[in-house]
Formats: C-alpha cells, sequence, structure tokens
C-alpha cells in the first residue's frame, strides 16, 4: 500500500499506542477520583497541557481538550455569543467545521462575510482589508489549508485586525499546521488556535482548543464539569496522553520531517514533469500536502484508478469529498474543468516514498484515462 492521504488522517505512531494502551490497561482511574493514582492521572492530563501549550510557545493562552478539532472550531463559535445583526469574517478556504459553523450562524441572522483567496490559496490580505471593519467580533483563517497547503500569513492578518479593533478575536484553525511547520503562537497574535491529534500520528477522538487566558470559553458540553468546567464528560484520558507524546514526537523531528517530505513532493512533481503530462499544482506552501489538477481526467476516476494498484490519494479534503465542487479551488480562480480534474497527495515523514514509481504511476494512468 502507498497511502498518500496523510491530511485526512494518519497513522498512530507505536509510541502513542504504547502510552495509551498503558493508561488503559494500568493508570485507567478516573482523574476525577481523589485517590493518589487518579491525581496522578490527573496531575499527567495537566503535564499533557502545559507540554502542547509550550511546544506551540503560546504563553498567554490556556488549552481545553476536546473530542476533535471540529469541536474546538464549534467552540469557538459557541464562545463568541454571536447575535443577530453582529458580523464576522470569515475566510473562503475554512474547513466545513469552521465554514459551515458560520453558515448555522448567518441563518441565525448573523452577518458572515467571507475573505477571498489569493491564486495561490493563501487568504487575501487586501480583501481583508477592505471587510474589516471595527464592528467585526470574530476572523477565522486557517493557517495551512488542508486542499492545497497553502499557508495563510496569520501574523499579518492579525496586524490587519488589531489595527482596525483590538479587540476583534482572531481565530486560526491549526490542524494541518501543528506538528509541521514551526508555530509559535505568542508571535502569530491569535486568540483561539486549534489541533488535532490524529493528523500528526496521534489517535483519533482528541484535540484541543488553545485560547486566551481573557477569554471567557462557553461550553457546548454542561454535566460533571471536567476540564475546569469548560467540557464535561469523563476525560478521553488515554487520547489525551496519546495526543501529548504525538506532539512531542512531532515537535522533537519537525525539521528532519520537514526536509524529508519536501524532498518527497518535489521529487514527485519533477517526475511529472518528466513524464510530459499536463498537470496544474494548486497552491504551494506546506510540504505535507501536493494539489494538483490533471487536464482532460476527472479526479475521481484517477483516484480509483490508483486505488485498484494500492495507492490510496484523495480528490480533495476527505470531509468535502462528497460534494461534486471544491469551494476553494473555485476561489482560487481554478475553471470546473481545472476543479474537477484535481487530486490530492498528501505525504508522512515516517513512509519511504518511491517519487518515481508514484509519478509514473500517475502519468500512465494520467495518459491512459485520457485515451
Ligand atoms: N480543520 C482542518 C484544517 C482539517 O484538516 C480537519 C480534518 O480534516 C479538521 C479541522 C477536523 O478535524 P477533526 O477530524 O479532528 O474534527
Amino acid at each position: 500500500m502507498i497511502y498518500l492521504d496523510n491530511a485526512a488522517t494518519t497513522r498512530c505512531r507505536q509510541e502513542v499506542i504504547d502510552v495509551m494502551n498503558n493508561y488503559q490497561t494500568h493508570d485507567f482511574f478516573n482523574a476525577s477520583s481523589v485517590y493518589a493514582p487518579a491525581v496522578s492521572v490527573r496531575k499527567d492530563i495537566d503535564e499533557a497541557r502545559n507540554s502542547i501549550l509550550d511546544i506551540l510557545c503560546a504563553s498567554d493562552h490556556k488549552l481545553v481538550f476536546v473530542s476533535s478539532a471540529t469541536e474546538a472550531n464549534n467552540l469557538i463559535f459557541s464562545s463568541i455569543n454571536l447575535r443577530p445583526g453582529d458580523k464576522i469574517l470569515i475566510s473562503v478556504g475554512e474547513h466545513p467545521s469552521v465554514f459551515e459553523c458560520a453558515k448555522s450562524y448567518a441563518q441565525k441572522g448573523v452577518c458572515v462575510e467571507y475573505v477571498n483567496l489569493l491564486e495561490n490559496g493563501e487568504l487575501d490580505t487586501c480583501d481583508l482589508k477592505r471587510k474589516m471593519t471595527k464592528e467585526v467580533k470574530l476572523v477565522s483563517c486557517m493557517l495551512v489549508s488542508n486542499e492545497t497547503g497553502a499557508i495563510s500569513d496569520i501574523k499579518k492578518i492579525c496586524e490587519i485586525v488589531k489595527s482596525v479593533n483590538n479587540k476583534t478575536l482572531v481565530a486560526c484553525d491549526g490542524v494541518q499546521a501543528f506538528g509541521k511547520i514551526d508555530v509559535c503562537i505568542d508571535d502569530l497574535g491569535v486568540d483561539f488556535f486549534v489541533v488535532s491529534a490524529h493528523k500528526i500520528h496521534g489517535p483519533k477522538g482528541v484535540g484541543a482548543l488553545i485560547y486566551n487566558k481573557d477569554i471567557k470559553i462557553v461550553p457546548l458540553m454542561i454535566g460533571g464539569g471536567q476540564e475546569n468546567g469548560l467540557r464535561s464528560g469523563t476525560e478521553n484520558v488515554a487520547g489525551i496522553l496519546g495526543l501529548k507524546i504525538a506532539s512531542e514526537i512531532a515537535s522533537e523531528n519537525l525539521k528532519n520531517n520537514y526536509v524529508k517530505v519536501s524532498a518527497v513532493k518535489q521529487n514527485i512533481i519533477d517526475e511529472l514533469y518528466n513524464n510530459n503530462v499536463d498537470f496544474m499544482i494548486n497552491g504551494n506552501g506546506s510540504p505535507y500536502i501536493l494539489s494538483l489538477s490533471f487536464d482532460g481526467v476527472r479526479g475521481e476516476v484517477l483516484l480509483h484508478s490508483l486505488e485498484a494498484d494500492n495507492i490510496y490519494i484523495s480528490t480533495g479534503s476527505a470531509c468535502s469529498s462528497k460534494h461534486q465542487d471544491n469551494r476553494i479551488l473555485e476561489a482560487m480562480g481554478r475553471s470546473k474543468k481545472e476543479v474537477m480534474g484535481s487530486v490530492r497527495l498528501s505525504f508522512n515523514p515516517y513512509d519511504e516514498y518511491d517519487a518515481k514509481y508514484i509519478a509514473n504511476k500517475i502519468s500512465t494512468k494520467v495518459k491512459m484515462l485520457k485515451g
């Protein structure tokens, strides 16, 4: 199997599985209980919290563990206390967990405006300047696009927003950035940052919302008051410890991993050029993601044709694969044909990829499908 869909999810690392198994079988106590072994579990959760805040260089922030990045993005919206007539700005390129959430508030009378993307997939900061007014309560822009890998200039975005209104909150979905590119939240200046474990070789079902310590989080889950009252429900301790170790491994290897996947991505591009297939690269930023449009081929057909050879790719994000259109590629100015012919390859630093083999397979299939 050649797995090229790591932006959808990654394989859990053995170190992560070992830590999680150890908790499930030996240290399985409820962190809310008061005897010593349970208190030790509580300490482990807080250590995980501090470790991730340290990795993200987030000295003015706190962290709440949640079930997913989707939940974290929803929690941001519930904490803003939006009322009919309030205004928010959302990048057109946001993940559905932000985009659909914003749409649901629009149906309740909130004024949602969308900020355009540039042709390379980054947020268009000129459009942001045009749309940013002092009434805006929230601006949301992801750091790395899950569709194209495009990296937006979040620091500049924060500066633009805060220069108009220092109280406007900036949310950043960091799911495809965390553990892959250098992130320092203090430097970016964002109020919210979102991460998910299963994108960095951690387990599914756990994520975190990092938020400025002056912000009052309004919980989505009410009950036993776990996570300092912000997320009731017995903590997913195995998941939290899995996220911690996955974050630490990713952070320790960040530079080497970056170099390794950069070479993989470049080699595949070079080999595709050598094979004389017509293609276009959509967006260019993160070395972990390569979005391509092939002329005269349907992405979905190419995907299944490669699947027959045990090569797994995607036609865009797994979350949007049910939709025929792709609002992100369209916002970047891609034609309908280019959108239809688009596929996404996404890498991890631990598999050994044979770039020539992958590019040859893709080129052969594309030529065959074009007839
Ligand atoms: N945000 C981005 C940018 C993503 O790529 C994803 C996953 O596809 C999510 C949010 C949602 O993550 P989760 O699966 O943890 O809900």
